[in-house]
Formats: C-alpha cells, structure tokens, sequence
C-alpha cells in the first residue's frame, strides 16, 4: 500500500493515549487516578436524556439537514442572546458531531501551501496538527507564563503578514487554563481591523466555565468582523456531554455552502434524536453548569494550592476551564519524565506539556474535572514521591 505523504504530518491528541496507558495499568490491577481527559465528571442533565429518548421515541431516526436541523440552530441562536444579546440567523450556525470538526473544515477551507495559520502553543494540539496536515505554515503563538499563558494582542497582530488567512483563538485555554480578560479581546479584535484578509477561529468551547464571576469576552461582541469570523462551541463541555459528539459553530455567510460540503461529504448529518436533547439543554434551565462551577472552583483552589506546596511545582491560578498547568522542572523533572512517574509511581494520569507544544518541555496539565477527594489523593501521593 502506498500512503498520502500529507498523513506523516497528521499530529494526534495525546491525552487518549494516556488513557489507554492508564486503562493498561488499571487492567493489571493498579489504581490510577485520572487527572488526563479534558470532561467534566459530571452525567448529563436528566432532563437532556429524556428529551433525546423522547425523540427517538417519537420516531427521530432518519436523515436530517447536514447543518442540523431548524430548531435546533434556532435553539443556538436563542441561547446566543440570551447569553451574548447579540442577534445570529440561525442560517449561520452549524449543529456539528462535536466541536473538533468545526476546527477541522475551518483550517482545511484556508490552509495549503503557502498559506500561514496562527494558532496558540501550547494549546490544543489538533489545530497544529490539521495546520500541518494541510500544508499551510502554522504560526505559534507563544503564550508565555509570564503573560500568566493569556492572550498578548500587540503580540498576535505582529505575527500576521499578506498570506496569513487565518488566525486561531482560544479563551478560556486548553492547556494553561488562562483566561484573557475583554480588555485585551477589544484591543485585539480593534487591531484586526486593520488585517481584512484574515479569518478568525474562535474557539469559545470552555465558555461557561469562567471563574470569579467575570464575564465570556466572546467574539460575539465584534459584528463588523462577523464576515470573516467563526465561533466554535458546543455541548461538551458546557453540559458534561462529550460522549453524545454535539457541537455548534456559528460561521460568516460566505463560508456556509462550502462548510455545508464538507458536512455532506464527511458526516451527512449529526444523529436525528441528539439534536432535541440539545435543544432541551440549551433551552432548560443551567442548573448543571452552575453545580459544575460550585464543584470547580472547590477544585480549582484545591489543586492550585496543593501543587503549589510541593517542592518544586509552581502553578499560576486558572482563570478558566477545568485545567492547571503548573511548571515542574523545579523537581529535576521535565514535564514527560515527570508525568510519565506521576503514572508508574504515583498511580495519577496527567499530560505532559509537550502534548500541546513542543516548546512546554517544562509543564504538565491536571485536569481538575475529578472529585476533591481524587484531586486530594493524587496530590498527597505526588508530594510523596517527589519529596
Ligand atoms: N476545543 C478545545 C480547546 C478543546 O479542549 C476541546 C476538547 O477537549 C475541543 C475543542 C473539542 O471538543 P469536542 O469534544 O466537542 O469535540
């Protein structure tokens, strides 16, 4: 068999890997504490099942439009209101199996060669693989902990040139946690412009898992660069329902009859049945998420105060998400060796900071989406072995 040379430059997720060394563990009798995955430990809300068994009680069994069926692209643009006040025809918005495909149509409708692609580093390790995959130069972003990892605009705006096409975003970040305040996504989105021949990707999937009260600086607050902007959301993480593969994106009006191609061509549609449930979840009421951030700000002081505590680790306070990603070179470890004993000697699966961007040799990401009493554990058998 002979192999499409552009598959050697197709990256993966790593955090999967992980669990399958994890699962390897536990099948031989170990307990491993799962610190890895990027999902909330929560079920889905009752009242999303029940609307989704109704559907397919109902008979919701067959084909459906590839950008997702009316009321539930309405049920998106209601729930964009209520929560942004700003208005989007439903005509716009894309039901998705999840919110990676959006990532993957929007880099593929601007990356070959040539072009250049900003993305985050670190930062969620599909945009530089699909980058690379395509062909396009992929422009990093260092997002430096002195920075507190958050979005530098003066920064960014540099790094675009005459073949940049598309510019990837992500607030609050998958791996660092960081959350950029809308001061500095208003001076960016002011500077851009200035660029009206870049596209943005927002990736505004952890949105509603924001800390301290403040507020989603959404993209949603710049119409005059809705021409050549793409929102990226979903369900996932939202609702705690990544197994379902349900995600939104709301895209310019031009790109719609070829984003629609791809879906044709790639899913036909998203599953019938599913789209009521989201609809049920986006239209019910938020008690779930609000539980969530009850359990994630306990979480969140809970791990960034007992990683601070071990000699050597020093981790800056998540701003949003569900992540820390503390430095630990201190301990004599870099981050892959570091976690790679955090597996083997402390029985805890966490990510090395090279899963996201070769250049955080020095850091590891936990997931605090796990119990205080978990998060607690993995902590204490950490300070063991390293102190
Ligand atoms: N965007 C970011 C930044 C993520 O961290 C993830 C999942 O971890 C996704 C998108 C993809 O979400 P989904 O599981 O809905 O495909």
């Amino acid at each position: 068999m002979k192999l499409a040379k552009n598959l050697e430059r197709l990256g993966t997720e790593s955090a999967f890997k992980i669990l399958a060394d994890a699962k390897k563990l536990e099948s031989e009798g170990r307990k491993i504490i799962h610190l890895s995955l990027g999902q909330p430990d929560f079920k889905s809300p009752d009242h999303v099942v029940k609307a989704t068994k109704k559907a397919l009680d109902d008979g919701h069994h067959g084909y459906v439009l590839p950008n997702g069926i009316i009321e539930c692209r309405e049920a998106v643009t209601r729930k964009i209101k209520k929560l942004y006040n700003s208005d989007i025809d439903p005509e716009r918005v894309i039901i998705m199996p999840g919110g990676k495909p959006t990532m993957y149509y929007a880099i593929t409708l601007f990356g070959e060669p040539g072009a250049e692609i900003i993305y985050p580093d670190p930062g969620f390790p599909i945009y530089e693989s699909m980058i690379n995959y395509t062909g396009a130069k992929a422009v990093p972003i260092n997002m430096l902990e002195s920075n507190d990892f958050s979005i530098n605009p003066e920064k960014i705006l540099s790094l675009i040139n005459n073949n940049t096409r598309l510019l990837i975003l992500n607030n609050p970040n998958n791996p660092t946690g960081a959350f950029t305040d809308k001061n500095k996504i208003d001076q960016l989105a002011e500077g851009l412009k200035k660029f009206p021949h870049v596209a943005i990707l927002s990736d505004e999937i952890y949105s509603r898992q924001i800390f301290d009260e403040k507020k989603m600086p959404t993209f949603f607050n710049y119409p005059e660069l809705y021409d050549r902007l793409i929102v990226l959301d979903g369900w996932s993480k939202a609702y705690s329902m990544t197994g379902w593969r349900l995600g939104w994106s709301v895209w310019p009006e031009s790109l719609i009859e070829h984003v629609i191609k791809f879906c044709v061509n790639n899913h036909s549609c998203v599953n019938a049945a599913i789209q009521y449930g989201a609809i049920a979840a986006l239209d019910g009421p938020d008690d779930t998420i609000n539980l969530m951030m009850e359990k994630f700000t306990k979480r969140r002081k809970l791990i960034y105060e007992g990683l601070n505590d071990i000699k050597g680790i020093e981790c800056v306070m998540p701003g949003g998400g569900f992540y820390a990603f503390p430095k630990v070179i201190g301990t004599g470890m870099n981050g892959k060796e570091f976690a790679k004993k955090c597996l083997h000697d402390a029985g805890v699966a966490i990510v090395p900071g090279t899963a996201f961007g070769k250049k955080a040799t020095d850091y590891v990401r936990f997931s605090f989406a796990a119990s205080q009493d978990n998060i607690s554990k993995a902590l204490e058998n950490i300070k063991k072995i390293i102190e």
